[in-house]
């Protein structure tokens, strides 16, 4: 009776180690490292391009306002030219010159406009593709961190339960049995009790000898394994 007490008592000690051992893995396990490192990085990437979406906007401003000046040189030249003031044909020569000479500047930086009002357009698309894979990264680790603390809580739950248990069961030990599975749960890693199964020792596989097989008929008395040590148990 006192043996079999033992051997529960070792099946909650197991389902408690277990249950522990689930606790200290169900973070690595969860995922959740991985999805935030998976946000982090593409935050960053999200910055980083937004960044560059800002300067390049800034570059068009200043493409604009480069030609709109262009602009009013063109005209106050223009009107210079026509007032009747100069009259120079040489003055009017150089002044022809620079007209065409700001005309193409003024091609050259519509040009530049064309190209990088296209890649703000991309850079825009590429900016909203990413926010959504911000976001659906974001919602995957939710559900990951959910899905962590559900686990958790109800790990904890069973191993609160196997804890009250074994309190409760361990009242029903005689001291003398106890002592003796702790001191040998502690030599056998937690597993101080063998089964004898066909007459093998369940701890080390060893087949039990023939005088030691008479006294497992014994329910009280503690018959140990001449080879591992171990408490033995006929149930
Ligand atoms: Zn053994």
């Amino acid at each position: 009776m006192q043996l079999k007490l033992l051997w529960d008592l070792q099946e909650l000690d197991l389902a408690i180690r277990a249950t522990e051992q689930q606790i200290e893995e169900a973070p690595a396990l969860s995922g959740v490292d991985e999805a935030l490192t998976r946000l982090e990085e593409l935050k960053q990437l999200l910055t980083d391009k937004e960044l560059l979406f800002k300067e390049d906007q800034k570059k068009l401003k200043n493409l604009e306002m480069r030609t709109q000046k262009i602009v009013e040189d063109r005209k106050n030249l223009k009107e210079n030219m026509y007032d009747g003031t100069v009259s120079s044909v040489k003055e009017l020569e150089q002044m022809q010159r620079k007209m065409e000479l700001l005309a193409e500047e003024k091609n050259g930086l519509e040009e530049e406009i064309l190209i990088l009002m296209e890649s703000l357009e991309e850079e825009e698309s590429s900016l909203e593709q990413l926010k959504k894979e911000v976001e659906s990264a974001a919602e995957d680790l939710r559900e990951k961190e959910t899905m962590l603390k559900e686990k958790l809580a109800r790990l904890e739950d069973e191993l609160k339960s196997l804890q009250e248990k074994r309190s409760r069961h361990v009242k029903g030990i005689e001291p003398k049995f106890l002592d003796r599975y702790n001191l040998l749960a502690e030599k056998h890693n937690g597993q101080p009790l063998a089964r004898v199964e066909d007459e093998i020792c369940g701890g080390c596989r060893v087949f039990i000898s023939s005088a030691l097989r008479g006294h497992l008929y014994n329910p009280e008395a503690m018959v140990y394994c001449e080879n591992c040590g171990r408490l033995l148990v006929k149930l």
